[in-house]
């Protein structure tokens, strides 16, 4: 099981509002109540999230950002960053490595969560792409020699070398974090979802089985599951 420490600093970057609730909601709670600042990036506008024809984008992406507000106060999340781009469409997105790299320099951290952009299957091209560019963007910011002209601007951004990243979404899981104590919490920031959850009780009942089912073994009640990487040790 891992734990947090007090005083880092942690990344999560995610395609759509409600991403890192889903997956993640119930260890940003946990590390957040440890100590760690936590700061969520969120790649697209989630205009698309409304089964409504009617539903403008304009109309839906304003809906789903103050969800997300909400959410990411009730997790403890320090600031979020909106890079704005249409939903459904990042991985058209040519300078998404850069912005992700600019907000890793900018950020320092020391911990990364992202997609898990491997998984055989992972259908939706959002989360393939934003996982995929979240490491390459890890990889970008520890060398000086990527996008040098943001370190060399008059408030230069540094390169910054993140030392472990946490991948969600993932079918090969190595670490389990124990989300016991705050599953509660997780699932209240899920609820701040409304247009997304309209059967909230089966939902619950699902992520239920599904947190229990990641702790079978591990002697607590509720996990989530990541791959965890380290990048400039396997190098
Ligand atoms: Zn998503």
């Amino acid at each position: 099981m891992s734990t947090g420490e007090p005083g880092r600093r942690l990344l999560a970057i995610s395609a759509h509002p409600d991403d890192v609730e889903f997956t993640s909601g119930g260890s940003l709670a946990r590390w957040a109540a440890e100590g760690w600042t936590t700061f969520l990036v969120v790649c697209t506008d989630g205009s698309k999230g409304s089964p409504n024809p009617q539903d403008t984008p304009a109309m839906v992406a304003r809906i789903r950002r103050d969800e997300q507000e909400a959410a990411a106060q009730a997790l403890g999340i320090q600031e979020v960053v909106w890079l704005g781009h249409p939903d459904g469409e990042l991985a058209r997105v040519a300078n998404l490595v850069e912005e992700l790299t600019r907000q890793i320099r900018r950020i320092k951290p020391d911990r990364l969560l992202a997609w898990d952009a491997w998984r055989p299957y992972e259908l939706h091209p959002d989360h393939r792409a934003a996982g995929l560019a979240a490491v390459d963007a890890v990889l970008a910011a520890g060398n000086p020699h990527f996008y040098p002209r943001q370190w060399r601007e008059a408030h230069g951004l540094q390169p910054h070398r993140i030392d472990e990243m946490y991948l969600f979404g993932t079918d090969q899981r190595d670490t389990w974090v124990d989300i016991t104590a705050t599953f509660e919490r997780k699932m209240a920031t899920i609820a701040c979802h409304a247009s997304q959850v309209a059967g909230l009780r089966d939902l619950a009942l699902k992520m239920s089985y599904c947190n229990q089912g990641y702790a079978q073994g591990h002697g607590v009640t509720y996990a989530e599951v990541f791959k965890v990487l380290h990048p400039f040790c396997d190098t």
